[in-house]
């Protein structure tokens, strides 16, 4: 799914705009909520929702993300 931002909470700083690396958000102008131009190309990769400074953007992450890591035969990174 998408990020959605509350535009209530948005400061309308258009960081979540300029560092979206997919373009998700399109141009952004200035003093304006940004708006979801390009929903289906967001990877979800939550970057958006840590940097905002209002906490103003949820993303539901789709079911098939929040697999499990499992460590592999020979992997050690303790
Ligand atoms: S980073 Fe947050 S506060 Fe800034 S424009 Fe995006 S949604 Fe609004
Ligand atoms: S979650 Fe990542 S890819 Fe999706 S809109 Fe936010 S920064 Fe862009």
């Amino acid at each position: 799914m998408p990020p959605i931002i509350d535009k209530d909470k948005c400061k309308k700083c258009g960081l979540c705009a300029q560092i979206c690396g997919l373009d998700v958000y399109g141009p952004y102008e200035k003093d304006t909520v940004p708006i979801v131009r390009y929903p289906s190309e967001c990877w979800h990769c939550n970057a958006c929702v840590l940097d905002c400074p209002a906490k103003a953007i949820k993303l539901k992450l789709p079911l098939s993300m929040p697999i499990l890591y499992r460590r592999l035969k020979g992997e050690d990174n303790d």
